[in-house]
């Protein structure tokens, strides 16, 4: 596996067992230029799309149980973004809220608002009201018709209409709707759902890793360049500068050097870097290439600086860009 030699060396640093899987995962999300290892949340199922797909497995118990050995590896960042409710049973996301009475327990209650009537003071539920379609005074029998005037809502109860009782809050039960297993909160798992992020540290290293750098380097020997990779460049200082690549065009004496650097993501630090480094060693063009999107001030700094970038979004664009440059490098030479 290409990232293997670099993990396994953090791995080596941090004196830790690393799960093989880790190692699978984090080759998948480094060729895909992506980061994160999010959930998707939706009505009864809690997925991890990523991970199901690399261990190739569906149960979200051992995709979560792989979440918590990522997390201990401290190769992710971890951030919970969610907690939600599984039958204690079953382990089915698939929940229904019942509400009950406290009383007798039973479902069949209604919520109804207290109204007070007007002319002679009566509060009572709405529910003792209704006559029919017609609100009623059971006190002195009058007809309420008009809101506001006749009467006013004042509050609201919840009623059982099995045993009659009224209560302000009703017993709130889940219902799960896979196996029909009623549980409260005490018996209820509950499940932390975690958005994980690679570590800086990890994402670096491995981008920096031989995988990305020979790409570049095949690409250039296929347009007949020479390549030395991780290779230093004396300048006109005596100073040695250290470059991912260099290469030159065969067949070309006195051809300017293509310098070229590999970063997760570019910084104002990489381009100064680059720059103060192509200055010395005069007759070289400087490429950064960088994984994600390039903000607008480092486009415009590069520009005034003359270093070309390169922002790449996964392996495939990595490919297809380098390509492109080249082209259009290869017209200038
Ligand atoms: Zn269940
Ligand atoms: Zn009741
Ligand atoms: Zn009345």
């Amino acid at each position: 596996m290409w990232c293997d030699s670099t993990l396994r060396q953090l791995v080596k640093e941090k004196k830790e067992e690393i799960d093989e899987r880790t190692y699978k995962l984090i080759e998948r999300l480094v060729k895909n230029g992506i980061i994160e290892v999010s959930p998707i949340i939706e009505v009864g199922k809690v997925s991890y799309p990523i991970i199901e797909e690399v261990l190739e497995i569906k149960s979200f118990d051992k995709v979560n149980e792989f979440i918590n050995i990522l997390i201990k590896s401290g190769m992710f960042e971890h951030k919970l973004i969610d907690k939600a409710i599984r039958c204690p049973r079953c382990g089915s996301f698939s929940i229904l809220v019942k509400y009950y009475c406290p009383y007798c327990g039973s479902i069949d209650i209604d919520r109804n608002s207290i109204i007070s009537h007007t002319m002679c003071g009566e509060i009572s539920s709405i529910s003792n009201f209704r006559k029919g379609e017609k609100l009623i005074c059971p006190r002195c029998g009058r007809e309420l018709v008009n809101p506001e005037i006749d009467y006013k809502i004042i509050g609201e109860v919840f009623e059982c209409n099995n045993c009659k009782r009224r209560f302000d809050m009703p017993a709130i039960m889940h219902k799960c709707a896979t196996d029909g297993m009623t549980f409260s909160y005490r018996e209820a798992k509950y499940a932390p759902i975690y958005l994980l992020t690679l570590s800086e540290e990890v994402f670096k290293s491995v981008v920096k890793g031989k995988y990305v750098i020979s790409i570049i380097s095949n690409i250039l020997r296929e347009n007949d360049f020479q390549v030395f990779e991780n290779t230093a460049l004396r300048g006109t200082s005596g100073i040695n500068h250290q470059f991912d690549i260099v290469a030159s065009p065969k067949n070309q004496k006195n051809s300017k050097y293509l310098c070229i650097n590999v970063t997760s993501n570019i910084s104002e630090n990489d381009l100064i870097m680059m720059f103060s480094r192509i200055f010395d060693v005069k007759s070289a063009y400087g490429v950064i290439v960088g994984f994600g999107d390039i903000l607008k001030h480092i486009q415009e700094l590069a520009k005034s600086y003359s270093i070309s970038i390169i922002a790449v979004k996964g392996i495939e664009d990595l490919k297809d860009k380098v390509n492109k440059y080249i082209g259009e490098l290869k017209t200038k030479l």
